[in-house]
């Protein structure tokens, strides 16, 4: 059986690694000279998005067999919007190192690789490997082949500014800020790398003007952030957000975010990505159907992306109001501290009141 996967990010390399658990060798393409974002960057896997599937590192683990170690846990969020501070202590969630340094997940996950063959420098036309291949998996990270075959639903895009500052940080701790004026109804997060380095980051979404330069340093100013050094600025291209009608077309397999599983609340991918690179090797080496199989994961990630609706609603006043109810006497601890499934209970409701 010859498999081509097209793009070494987590879903492509996940995806390779599983077939070879499974006894094939995939070809893996990768248009870069080595895996790993270009940018440096910290993501964070929120555990109160996957208090369904418990911890998540653990989950991971078990049911996909793809070990990762994340560089912090975190374990304190604080929650801004204009004129409000929420506080949340306890475990939330893991900080995960992208980019080319050998902590990086992509790193990790090209160590579990021992027969795969690796075409790095190559920008893989997805039709040429189709003819050539048994099976194509796309796992290009973008919405651009799922255009091409006509299966991308579009959600409306996200632009991303952000940089590494140098400071003293708490290591264990992310905020995230909720403001309007810089952000729309975006967010802006900083995330540690360490106790010395963050990564502060602006995504914002359906602003009145995008000069995203002077949106970042709003934010930096309004924030009190404005002092950081940094060590580079990164603007990368603007990400944009969708579903895909279809997984499969002919012998085509889309995967990660090239097959629209971020959801659009946070653009939390991680662990949804990851499972549909080893589902999409399952798929097809023990011939299973890819869709049956990768539904249930897309399940999830409307789930949460279900609550967009209701954030697109915000106005900074309401931003207030939110973070005063999560400061109620319980409620933080109910939301944050609990193994109650909100984040999926609450996004059926709201997609079935939506239908
Ligand atoms: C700025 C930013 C911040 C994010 N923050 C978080 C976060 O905090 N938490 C979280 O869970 N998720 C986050 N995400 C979501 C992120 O998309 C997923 O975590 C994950 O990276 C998606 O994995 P992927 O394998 O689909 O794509 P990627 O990891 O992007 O990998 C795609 C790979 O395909 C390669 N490629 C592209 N086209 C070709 C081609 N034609 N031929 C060969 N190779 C190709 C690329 O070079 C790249 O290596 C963030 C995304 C961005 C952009």
């Amino acid at each position: 059986m010859k498999i081509a996967i097209l793009g070494a990010g987590l879903a492509g390399l996940t995806c390779a690694i599983e077939c070879e658990r499974l006894g094939v060798n995939a070809d893996l393409y990768e248009r870069d000279h080595t895996v790993g974002w270009i940018w440096p960057s910290v993501n964070y896997w929120p555990s109160i998005f996957f208090r369904e599937k418990g911890d998540i590192i653990d989950y991971l683990k078990k049911e996909f067999k793809i070990d990762i170690v994340p560089i912090g846990e975190c374990r304190n969020i604080i929650l801004k919007s204009p004129n409000r501070t929420a506080s949340i202590d306890g475990k939330q969630g893991y900080f995960i190192s992208r980019g080319k340094g050998t902590e990086s997940v992509e790193s990790q996950l090209k160590r579990f690789l021992r027969k795969t063959v690796m075409y790095f420098n190559r920008n893989a036309d997805y039709r040429e490997l189709s003819k050539n291949y048994d099976w194509v998996v796309v796992a290009t990270g973008n919405d651009v082949v799922a255009r091409d075959l006509g299966v991308w639903e579009d959600a409306g895009l996200v632009r991303i500014i952000g940089g590494v500052a140098v400071g003293d940080f708490n290591h264990e701790s992310s905020s995230l800020y909720l403001d309007t004026s810089y952000a729309g109804s975006g967010y802006a997060r900083l995330t540690p790398f360490s106790s010395t380095q963050a990564i502060l980051g602006l995504y914002a979404i359906g602003c009145a003007e995008f000069d995203l330069e002077r949106l970042f340093s709003v934010f930096l100013q309004k924030e009190g952030l404005s002092k950081l050094d940094f060590l580079f600025k990164l603007l990368p291209i603007p990400f944009s957000t969708g579903k895909v009608k279809k997984f499969q077309v002919r012998n085509i397999l889309l995967a990660g975010r090239a097959a629209g599983l971020t959801e659009n609340l946070l653009g939390v991918g991680g662990p949804d990505v990851i499972a549909s690179g080893v589902l999409a090797a399952r798929s097809i080496i023990n011939n299973e159907d890819y869709t049956t199989q990768v539904e249930k994961v897309r399940d999830h990630v409307d789930n949460i992306s279900s609550f967009r609706k209701i954030i697109e609603k915000f106005d900074n006043d309401g931003y207030d109001k939110l973070i005063a109810a999560i400061n109620t006497p319980g409620i933080k601890q109910i939301i944050y501290n609990t193994n109650i499934d909100f984040a999926d209970i609450g996004g059926r409701v709201l997609k079935h009141i939506a239908k």
